[in-house]
C-alpha cells in the first residue's frame, strides 16, 4: 500500500480546510450555513491592480522572470519597506515567491538541519508547525493566552531557547489571536535576541495594513537596527489588497538568506507568476487610500463582533488591534450540556455544535494549538456576521 514520506506522517491536512470542506458540503445539502472560518477579505482586489495584470498579459510579460522577483517588483518591495516600515533593504536582499507561506517554506527548508527548534508563541497560525516539521525541526509551542493579551514575555522567550533553537516566529498581528505587539512589547524580546546570538528572528507581517484604533504597527528591523542582520521580515499582498489567489508574498533579510531561499524556490516553483508580479508593482506602487476604506469596513465589524460575544454568557472575547479574527475563550461553555444530551468536553466540540445546531462554522482554539478558544474570522458582510451571531448567542442559550 502507500506509504508517506516521513517528513509528513506527523503533518495532516489542516483542521481550518477540514472545517470549511464540511461546512461547503452541508451548505450544498441544503442547510443554511454560514462560514466565519475563511483567511481572506471579502473585497474584490481593486480595479487599478487588476488593470494592470490585463496590460502585462497584453505587453507579453508571459514567460519566466528573474528566479526570485523582477527588477521592478523588487525595487517596489525596497521601497515599501522603506516608506512604510523605515527600512532600508537592497535590491539583494529582498525574495519574492508565490505567497508568504512560500517565503515561509523556502525560509525553513533552507535554514532547519534535523532537529534544530523554532519557538512559536501559541495560539499560532497552524501552518507554522506544520511548515516546520516538513523541513526535519521541532516547533517548540510557547502558550500565551487571552490574560497574557496573546503576547509572548520575554521570561518565556529566555526559558524557551536552547542551544539548539534556531528561529524565534513572530506574527503581528495575529492569525488567530489578532493581538499585535507594540514596540514596547517588541523590546525585552528583542533584548533577550541580542543575548542569544544563534537565535534569528523571522516576523511575519503579513497584517501589518489591517490595524485598528491608532494602533502604531512597528516592525522589528526598524526597531533594533543590530538584529536586522538576522531577521527576516515577511510580507505579501495577499490580505492588503485583497489579493490572495495571486499568490505573492516577499521578505527583506540579510543576503546570503535570500540567497539560500532563491536555492530552494529555484528547484520548485523556479519564480512567481509573472503576471501576478506586474498586479502587485501596481498594489506597492498605487493609491494606497483603499487600505484606509477597508480598514474602517473591518474595524466596524470587529466592535460588532467583540460586543455580540462578550454579551453572551460563557463567552468572554478580548478586543483584538488587528488582522481580521477574534479569538474568543468559550471556557464557560466547557461542561454544559446540548439540547440533544451531548456534553461539551472541549473547544471542538462546542465549535462541533455551532455548526450542527446553528449552522454557524468557526474553528476551535485546538486548530491553533491553544484551548479552550474558537476563532470568527469577520471577513464577511455585516448581515452575514448579525446573523452569525444571533445564531450563536440563540445556540448558546440552549446549552445547559
Ligand atoms: N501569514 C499569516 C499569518 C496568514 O494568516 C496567512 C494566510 O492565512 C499567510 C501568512 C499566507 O499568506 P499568503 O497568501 O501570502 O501565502
Amino acid at each position: 500500500g502507500f506509504k508517506p514520506a516521513e517528513r509528513i506522517a506527523s503533518v495532516g491536512v489542516s483542521k481550518i480546510l477540514q472545517i470549511g470542506a464540511r461546512a461547503a458540503a452541508m451548505k450544498r445539502s441544503g442547510s443554511p450555513v454560514i462560514i466565519l472560518g475563511a483567511g481572506e477579505p471579502d473585497f474584490d482586489t481593486p480595479a487599478h491592480i487588476k488593470e494592470a495584470a490585463k496590460q502585462a498579459i497584453d505587453h507579453g510579460e508571459t514567460k519566466y522572470t528573474a528566479l526570485d522577483g523582477t527588477p521592478v517588483l523588487k525595487q517596489a518591495v525596497c521601497d515599501k519597506f522603506r516608506r512604510e516600515n523605515g527600512v532600508d533593504y537592497a535590491i539583494d536582499e529582498i525574495t519574492v515567491g508565490a505567497g508568504a507561506k512560500q517565503i515561509l517554506f523556502n525560509a525553513f527548508m533552507a535554514t532547519i538541519n534535523p532537529g534544530d527548534e523554532i519557538v512559536i508563541p501559541t495560539p499560532y497560525w497552524t501552518s507554522y508547525s506544520d511548515i516546520v516539521e516538513i523541513c526535519g525541526g521541532v516547533p517548540v509551542l510557547v502558550p500565551c493566552d487571552a490574560g497574557a493579551g496573546f503576547k509572548m514575555t520575554a521570561a518565556q522567550l529566555e526559558a524557551a531557547i536552547t542551544p539548539k533553537t534556531r528561529w524565534l516566529l513572530l506574527n503581528s498581528p495575529s492569525n488567530p489571536s489578532g493581538a499585535a505587539y507594540t514596540e514596547t512589547d517588541y523590546r525585552p524580546l528583542l533584548d533577550v535576541l541580542l543575548a542569544n546570538p544563534q537565535v534569528w528572528l523571522m516576523v511575519d507581517d503579513m497584517y501589518e495594513h489591517i490595524v485598528y484604533d491608532d494602533f502604531a504597527f512597528v516592525t522589528p528591523a526598524a526597531l533594533e537596527p543590530r538584529l536586522k542582520e538576522r531577521t527576516l521580515t515577511i510580507n505579501g499582498v495577499s490580505k492588503a489588497y485583497a489579493m490572495t489567489g495571486w499568490r505573492i508574498g516577499y521578505a527583506g533579510g540579510p543576503k546570503a538568506l535570500i540567497k539560500a531561499m532563491a536555492v530552494i524556490q529555484s528547484q520548485s516553483t523556479s519564480c512567481p507568476s509573472s503576471i501576478s508580479q506586474a498586479a502587485s508593482v501596481a498594489a506597492l506602487n498605487g493609491d494606497q487610500a483603499i487600505l484606509e476604506e477597508r480598514r474602517e469596513s473591518f474595524r466596524q465589524r470587529r466592535d460588532f463582533v467583540v460586543s455580540a460575544l462578550n454579551a453572551i454568557d460563557g463567552i468572554s472575547c478580548r478586543t483584538p488591534e488587528g488582522a481580521f479574527y477574534t479569538f474568543a475563550s468559550c471556557e464557560g461553555m466547557i461542561g454544559r450540556t446540548t439540547p440533544a444530551g451531548n456534553i461539551i468536553g472541549m473547544d471542538a466540540d462546542f465549535t462541533d455544535y455551532l455548526l450542527e445546531d446553528a449552522n454557524v462554522a468557526v474553528v476551535p482554539g485546538s486548530a491553533f494549538g491553544l484551548s479552550p478558544y474558537f476563532r470568527i474570522s469577520y471577513a464577511t458582510s455585516m448581515n452575514e456576521l448579525k446573523e452569525a451571531l444571533s445564531r450563536i448567542e440563540r445556540a448558546c442559550s440552549a446549552l445547559r
